[in-house]
């Protein structure tokens, strides 16, 4: 586990101004809890009041689009996530790939364009249970990764990796900590081989996949394994928090 763990919520398309006293209790919390760093993405109508409400932690978007600007009617650029507050986004999460068709080269384009915009990323990847039971999850996620990884000179600074098997997410199943563990330590050896040592080595990666205060403290004591991608648990601050403790 990294030294300073980073623990995210991705609140999804939950949350009105009515859960900004979560977002409050989560950053009081991160304010006095340092050994870890903890961050919301909440649905894009929340992003700014979040970032004022949070001193300590870090908010980010659940997407962006790859173009600039122009006729792209209900789209948001990468530049607007940036000056509504947020600090990153995350891309490539299996619920845009499936329900909205974003493909490998979609989502590069969509790193290109967070990064050209002063985001960080958090670039998600992960198998589903057919390719996983095939014994082809390694060699998928892999791939995944290979056509989005940015080529970038400060990786560590900019870019995070959440492996979340498809069938962990909102299902209550985590996958085995071997699997994690043999996954993590695939995704390391090409963090590092894309980015030579020292960086591939500082990367962080994280974990996602019915995370929760229960099953956090195992999971995020694995090597590799440097914080965790949270869906569910992040809508309460309490398991939230009970995450972000366990860590
Ligand atoms: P979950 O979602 O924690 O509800 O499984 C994780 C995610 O989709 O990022």
């Amino acid at each position: 586990m990294a030294e300073r763990p980073y623990i995210v919520g991705n609140w999804k398309m939950n949350g009105t101004r009515a859960m900004l006293p979560e977002a409050r209790a989560i950053d009081r919390a991160a304010q006095r809890n340092m050994k870890v760093e903890v961050a919301i993405a909440p649905p894009f109508t929340l992003i700014h009041a979040v970032h004022r409400e949070a001193e300590q932690i870090g908010v980010g978007a659940q997407d962006c689009s790859c173009d600039p600007d122009g006729a792209h009617t209900g789209d948001i650029s990468a530049a607007m996530v940036a000056d509504s507050g947020a600090k990153f986004v995350i891309l490539g999460h299996s619920e845009r790939r499936s329900a909205h068709g974003e493909t490998d080269s979609l989502i590069a384009s969509k790193v290109r364009s967070a990064l050209d915009a002063g985001l960080r990323i958090i670039l998600c990847c992960g198998e589903s249970e057919a390719t996983r039971d095939a014994g082809e999850a390694e060699n998928f996620v892999l791939d995944q990764l290979r056509s989005s990884l940015p080529d970038t000179d400060n990786a560590a600074e900019k870019v995070t990796v959440a492996y979340e098997p498809i069938w962990a997410i909102g299902t209550g199943k985590t996958a085995g900590l071997e699997d994690i563990s043999a996954m993590h330590g695939a995704i390391r050896a090409l963090l590092v081989e894309t980015y030579g040592e020292e960086a591939g080595t500082a990367v962080r990666i994280l974990y996602g996949g019915s995370v929760k205060p229960e099953n956090a403290r195992e999971i995020l004591a694995l090597s590799d394994v440097d914080g965790a991608l949270v869906g569910g648990a992040s809508l309460s601050a309490e398991s939230f928090l009970g995450i972000a403790v366990a860590a």
